[in-house]
């Protein structure tokens, strides 16, 4: 740790921030406000799993929209991954039962949603490259990285008291919750959650295959639930790449993962888009419960939650990590407007236009991935029929398009996913 955010008697009083989390929100954040403000604003990221040098995300890729994508230009870290990343131009939907022989497409969109002339509906982006730039963004723009959990951040005369895993204290205007969707720091400053469990897994793998997926992604709706196959960079021992989001009923999936790797492979198989040839393993599978759940609140006295701490939702529309850069960017603006202005940037007014900026999306974004997961993870042969009828009208919807492409928000969000500096 250096000096600058120690205890601090050196840090004037209303220009200190500490962020708890250093997953792809927190580092997102702190980057964000680190570039607009350079050394007028002290940025402190702990995280005990930094002990390890960076936290781990092995074999997970996201998809991310064009804002997240437009803000990772303004921050200066797009021109490292943009050559890895892999631009998705088409999304074709299918709805079949596993033995159906094929699987129509039902509903393919491409060029005609709401983004520049060109411009793509995501780009598959790697989270190891991802982090491992955020991180090395991070310590080039002097963001304080401390290997330490926090352990408890009261607040004391007008501002958070933090104690770290390891006893010692820093003192901020605000502390940041990006700890994640088990937030401690969330539980400790009395905010609800409203949300259950799914009783589904999120299956999440890298495979290669023999043929090219030109920048196809594929969402196989499925009765257990959606099979996603996501467009890699080419690679792999096959030539050519995709990552799998596959959900399935909990119960089954010691099951199906419990077999050797050809068991395993023939189950992926059966799932998997044929037109892509031969597949082979690069990476995992690895199981994950799934949830929905969304804070009651997403700020308490000089607290801001942040990523999967304010909100965490079914993976189906690749949308959860796109809600906490969105989260990053309109927090980042409304600590800046505060900055700029000569005001407290952990007041409340600014945590009120936070709150303000996020919730109606994040509500909406939620409340739209758990009805698309009711609707589709069925088998019912009269709800398969509703959704038949109603993905048709969904192809001439475009704002239904928009959300699958994760745009709905970006072209009236926060300036970052505009493309706009801070
Ligand atoms: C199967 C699956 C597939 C997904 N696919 C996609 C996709 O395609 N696109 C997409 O946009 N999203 C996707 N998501 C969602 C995405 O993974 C998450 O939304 C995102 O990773 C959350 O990032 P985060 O930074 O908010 O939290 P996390 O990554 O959970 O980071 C939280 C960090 O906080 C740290 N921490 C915990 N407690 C403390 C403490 N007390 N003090 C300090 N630090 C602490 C932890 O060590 C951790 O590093 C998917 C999710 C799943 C389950």
């Amino acid at each position: 740790m250096t000096g600058s955010t120690a205890a601090s008697p050196g840090t004037r009083r209303g220009r200190s921030l500490v962020v708890a989390g250093a997953g792809l929100a927190g580092l997102t954040l702190a980057l964000a406000l680190k570039r607009a403000h350079g050394p007028a604003l002290a940025v402190t990221v702990c995280d005990p799993a930094l002990k390890a040098g960076a936290v781990r995300h092995r074999g997970r890729a996201y998809a991310v929209a064009a804002g997240g994508r437009r803000m990772l230009e303004c921050l200066g870290i797009w021109t490292e991954l943009g050559p890895g990343a892999q631009a998705v131009t088409e999304m074709v939907i299918s709805d079949s039962r596993l033995a159906d022989p094929v699987r129509p497409a039902f509903l393919t969109f491409g060029a005609e949603a709401d983004r520049e002339p060109g411009e793509p509906l995501a780009h598959m982006v790697e989270a190891e490259p991802l982090a491992a730039a955020l991180l090395s963004a991070c310590r080039a723009a002097e963001v304080d990285l401390v290997p330490e959990g926090i352990r408890r951040a009261p607040v004391e005369a007008g501002a958070v008291a933090v104690e770290l895993g390891d006893g010692r204290a820093l003192r901020a205007s605000l502390l940041v919750a990006a700890d994640g969707a088990r937030s401690r720091l969330r539980e400790a400053a009395g905010i609800g959650w409203v949300g259950r469990a799914y009783p589904q897994s999120g299956i999440v793998a890298t495979l290669s295959h023999e043929r090219p997926h030109g920048g196809r992604a594929f969402q196989h709706f499925l009765p257990s639930g959606p099979f996603a196959v996501l467009p890699l960079a080419d690679g792999g021992r096959l030539g050519h790449r995709s990552s799998i989001v596959w959900t399935e009923r909990a119960a089954d999936v010691p099951a199906l993962l419990g077999g050797d790797a050809q068991d395993v492979l023939a189950e992926i198989e059966r799932r998997f888009t044929p037109e892509l040839g031969r597949i082979a393993l690069e990476d995992g599978p690895s199981a994950h419960p799934l949830a929905l759940g969304v804070a009651r609140r997403f700020r308490a006295e000089r607290l801001a939650l942040l990523g999967d701490a304010a909100h965490v939702i079914h993976p189906l529309a690749g949308q959860g990590l796109n809600l906490g850069l969105a989260d990053a960017a309109a927090l980042a603006e409304a600590v800046t407007e505060a900055l700029r202005l000569g005001l407290d940037p952990g007041g409340p007014d600014v945590l009120a236009d936070y709150e303000r900026a996020r919730r109606f999306d994040t509500v909406a974004m939620a409340a739209a991935t758990d009805g698309l997961n009711r609707l589709f993870s069925n088998d019912s042969l009269t709800v398969r029929l509703a959704r038949d009828l109603g993905l048709g009208m969904v192809d001439r919807l475009p704002g239904l398009k928009r959300f699958f492409a994760g745009e709905a928000a970006a072209s009236r969000g926060p300036r970052l996913l505009r493309g706009e500096p801070l």
